[in-house]
């Protein structure tokens, strides 16, 4: 087994017998491997330097399929999150968005939808102009209605409430009859009335 499991074991005589090199004078028998993705297992053969590689680094063996090494990243990017958040990890950015997508299921928190044809941002409950910071407790996921017309809150219980109550405009414009062109076209109107700037000054009278 290499450090991460996977499993590999050495030709037979008769495999060995059976390579196009066998007999050369360089010839070095490599190794046969078991594919790292739990449901594919294949066994493929590595070449004898490219087998000490596999075996040396923490790297996963993999087959060559395009799914299995989909599959592959996908784990080895839950287990960067899992030690980020034991603290044993930096965060970066990119971890830091694909832990907040999995831990809310790709489901808007604030109405709910996980439509595929919705577009989802990772947005701030507390607000970035407002001190809120890029970290996960302040991160959540939003469809693009849900965030351009969320308005801003200084704390996270300010989000919350607000949460709560789904108090988006976006499934009233659906439900009053509205296209989704003309939600869009609400959308975007709402988020000029509700840019930043407009509300600080509103805030401070
Ligand atoms: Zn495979
Ligand atoms: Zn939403």
């Amino acid at each position: 087994m290499t450090p991460n499991g996977t499993e590999y074991r050495p030709l037979t005589e008769e495999e060995n017998r059976r390579h196009p090199f066998y007999g050369r004078p360089h010839y070095r028998p490599g190794l046969l491997f078991r594919c790292a993705n739990p449901g594919c297992k294949k066994e493929f053969y590595a070449f004898h330097s490219k087998a000490q590689e596999i075996i040396g680094s923490n790297r996963y063996a993999l087959c060559g399929n395009k799914e299995c090494k989909r599959i592959i990243s996908e784990i080895r990017r839950n287990e960067r999150i899992d030690r980020a958040l034991e603290g044993t990890d930096p965060w970066t950015d990119g971890l830091i968005v694909q832990h907040v997508w999995r831990r809310d299921k790709g489901t808007c928190q604030v109405c709910g939808r996980s439509d595929h044809d919705v577009n989802y941002e990772t947005g701030h409950k507390v607000d970035e102009f407002l001190g809120g910071l890029f970290i996960p407790d302040n991160l959540t996921i939003m469809c693009y209605p849900c965030n351009r017309l969320k308005p801003p809150h200084e704390t996270l219980k300010e989000y919350e409430m607000w949460a709560a109550h789904k108090q988006t405009l976006y499934p009233r414009l659906v439900n009053i009859g509205l296209n989704d062109h003309q939600v869009n076209a609400a959308i975007e109107l709402f988020r000029e009335m509700l840019s930043p700037r407009f509300i600080i000054r509103i805030n401070k009278q």
